[in-house]
């Protein structure tokens, strides 16, 4: 297959600077995308505005730079993009694939205790679909006829109420209908795919997961929602990132189909364990690169994938890992 499409992003949320578990991904996707003779974007996915750190993104792309991961074209910000998750959003609401809900964390606990069964999957609750419009599209579902004054709660806006999307107080939520999706597209469930690495994935998105949230009440809009419409609008073939986020790809494949848009490949690289054995983040106390020691850093992230070692400079090193990976994962057929 030609080779000279191939584009891949590195895209982590600016909440704090890179670490070594970061600097795994954003080495494999950069080493990916450099294999494949591709084009290598960096995009900050800065959506969810409270995790982020102001500042964290220049820092970002710094260390990026002083590793020698350098983007192939200048950086984006998703805060710059919010009106493409907008068009997004309303496209699957002219679909009735959105529904609004404006259930609270305790309600959704409330819920998923009744019903006994639901167990929340990696800490995550699994919406049991308490706002999911009883009749799908052609149960003449419209009551609420206009988008109206946008306070009425009970507006089910299956299609048309796009224009109501302006969130002001006591808005609500979006989520995507998983099923009413599923169905009208005819998409086999469970939701199958293939990681380059991981091989054969699957996931029973509306039973493992629910239908997940597309904008949160507070406006802002969802990792998935944004991911599925930046990768699609960047024209993004290849996305190599950490395994934490394989969990979440089936509810991208499913966004992706519904959006017509296509699906990329995906790698997900093996995670950096922290001191008590889960996955390093900011969170349990990574810490952030050091500038003054970018090789070291680099053969730290390149042993986690599984590269040899390099007494450097820097640009060899890269070059040596690039044809490794080139090996490992371009084989014919493998691409
Ligand atoms: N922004 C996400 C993160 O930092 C990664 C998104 C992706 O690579 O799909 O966890």
């Amino acid at each position: 297959a030609p080779s000279g499409g191939y584009r891949g992003r590195f895209a982590p949320t600016p909440s704090g600077p890179l670490h070594a578990g970061s600097l795994v991904a954003a080495l494999a996707s950069w080493l990916d995308a450099r294999a494949h003779g591709g084009t290598w974007l960096l995009r900050l996915e800065d959506v969810d505005r409270p995790r982020c750190v102001p500042g964290a993104d220049r820092l970002i792309v710094q260390q990026l730079a002083t590793c020698s991961l350098l983007p192939d074209q200048p950086p984006t910000w998703q805060s710059a993009h919010e009106a493409r998750y907008a068009a997004a959003l309303q496209r699957l609401q002219a679909h009735g694939w959105a529904y609004p809900c404006r259930c609270s964390r305790k309600a959704i606990d409330a819920a998923i205790a009744a019903l006994g069964l639901l167990r929340p999957l990696h800490g995550e609750r699994i919406y049991p679909g308490t706002c999911r419009p009883p009749g799908r599209l052609g149960a003449g579902s419209g009551s609420g006829s206009g988008s109206g004054s946008g306070s009425g709660s009970g507006s089910r806006a299956g299609a048309g109420a796009g224009a109501g999307v302006g969130v002001g107080v006591g808005a609500p939520a979006w989520r995507l209908d998983v099923a009413a999706v599923q169905q009208a597209l005819a998409l086999p469930s469970p939701t199958r795919w293939h990681d380059r690495r991981l091989g054969a994935q699957q996931q029973l998105v509306a039973l493992e997961v629910g239908d997940f949230v597309l904008q949160r009440a507070d406006g802002l809009w969802a990792y998935q929602l944004a991911v599925v419409a930046d990768d699609a609008a960047q024209g993004i073939t290849h996305v190599v990132r950490g395994a934490d986020l394989a969990d979440n790809t089936a509810r991208q494949l499913l966004l992706q189909a519904a959006l017509g848009m296509p699906t990329p490949r995906y790698l997900h690289t093996p995670l950096v364990l922290g001191p008590d054995g889960s996955k390093l983040s900011k969170q349990n106390g990574a810490a952030a690169l050091d500038l003054h020691a970018p090789l070291a850093a680099l053969n730290q992230a390149a042993a986690v994938l599984e590269l040899h070692p390099s007494n450097g400079p820097v640009p060899e090193a890269l070059a040596a890992w690039v044809a490794q990976w080139r090996q490992r994962w371009c084989a014919s057929g493998q691409a």
